[in-house]
């Protein structure tokens, strides 16, 4: 498979940028993994996905509270997926494999393979970020355009509204179709998927199996089975929805960048880390609480640039890149707050809705 590539023989912004870093860790003697504030983390958000289990599926309710404990349950399931799953997949989670490898596991635990998801994630995502046709992030369906490049149909007119509907039903859709249409094609975009070992397709199975027992057949035991299914569906919708915007903030909003290669040569006429910072905005990286929340997603041009990083250490890596960006004369992109982020996404979305209103040049 032909792969596209980019111009990094001159990467002096990026070999000066992690020498930085580099030299911040060895000089405050920290280490780039999980520190004790991020231990706690984890315990905390694990003992609320099972204590939010047991009060919903062991205990009954009047429906305002079970749909209280439903919506904890969703946004503990993204935090999870966020702040556990998000690291220990790009093994900056530890030091040591094994535990990457067992948190990594969570969001199998969710319902969604975290083999396919490493190939989808750090290597396509990461790797080609909102190249057309690559980047399989910015290819979701015909009914929703993420780049001026995608084919355009007049219902896009209105996809600024009806998006966020699409967006809550991404981890239904990914649990119960994506993850099967990733093993049947083999490819995501132009990309070809390696061929997961027999030991992985065990797993992925296997763990498919038991989220359908303790998600479904476990609660049905001591509830009707349509309000299970309900609480299953709901907690999916606000899921899909919550993950959707937090990823979706950071690289498709008015003014990102989405370059293409050469079409004989599949080279992108830039290197790598400049590409990142052409394609990437942070949000709101002073607000605490929602780095707390988001697993340091509003820091994503510190995880593009450094995913091997731990997201506890981004905001004092944020300093740091900050003056290397405005040394070299490379363009940072940030909104103050998670509101103007979600407002420059609907933009950008209404823009690609309207072309023969606004043309895009990239
Ligand atoms: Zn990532």
């Amino acid at each position: 498979m032909k792969k596209v590539t980019f111009d990094n023989k001159n990467a002096r912004f990026y070999q000066e940028l992690k020498k930085r870093v580099s030299d911040y860790f060895a000089q405050n003697n920290i280490k780039p993994t999980a520190n004790t504030e991020m231990k706690v983390k984890t315990a905390i958000i694990g003992l609320s996905f099972v204590g939010i289990y047991v009060a919903l599926v062991f205990f009954q309710w009047p429906i305002y509270i079970t749909l209280l404990l439903c919506l904890a349950m969703a946004f503990t399931v993204a935090g999870i997926g966020f702040n556990i799953m998000h690291d220990a997949a790009h093994r900056s989670y530890s030091k040591k494999g094994w535990v990457n490898a067992v948190l990594a596991h969570s969001l199998d635990l969710i319902g969604a393979s975290v083999a396919l998801w490493k190939t989808k994630h750090n290597v396509i995502h990461h790797t080609y970020t909102n190249i057309p046709e690559w980047d399989g992030d910015i290819a979701q369906d015909d009914l929703i355009r993420l780049a001026p490049q995608q084919p355009y149909y007049k219902i896009h007119r209105y996809q600024y509204i009806y998006a966020f509907f699409l967006y809550s039903l991404l981890s239904i859709v990914w649990i119960h179709y994506a993850d099967y249409r990733k093993l049947l094609t083999g490819k995501i975009e132009n990309y070809e998927l390696p061929k997961l070992s027999r030991k992985d397709l065990f797993i992925l199975f296997g763990f498919k199996l038991f989220v359908f027992i303790y998600a479904l057949v476990i609660p049905s035991f001591f509830h009707p089975w349509w309000g299970v299914l309900l609480c299953y569906l709901f907690i999916h919708l606000v899921i899909g929805f919550v993950i959707s915007v937090v990823f979706q903030l950071a690289h498709v909003y008015e003014n990102t960048e989405y370059p293409e290669p050469n079409p004989e040569t599949l080279k992108i006429d830039n290197e790598w880390a400049k590409h990142q910072l052409a394609t990437t905005a942070n949000f709101g990286v002073k607000n605490r609480i929602l780095s707390w929340c988001i697993g340091g997603l509003n820091f994503q041009v510190e995880h593009h640039l450094f995913p091997n990083v731990c997201h506890v250490h981004y905001p004092k890596i944020n300093k740091i890149l900050r003056e290397t960006c405005e040394e070299f004369k490379v363009k940072y992109n940030e909104f103050p707050s998670f509101r103007s982020a979600l407002r420059a996404h609907v933009r950008q979305l209404y823009i690609l809705g309207r072309p023969e209103k606004f043309v895009q040049v990239q």
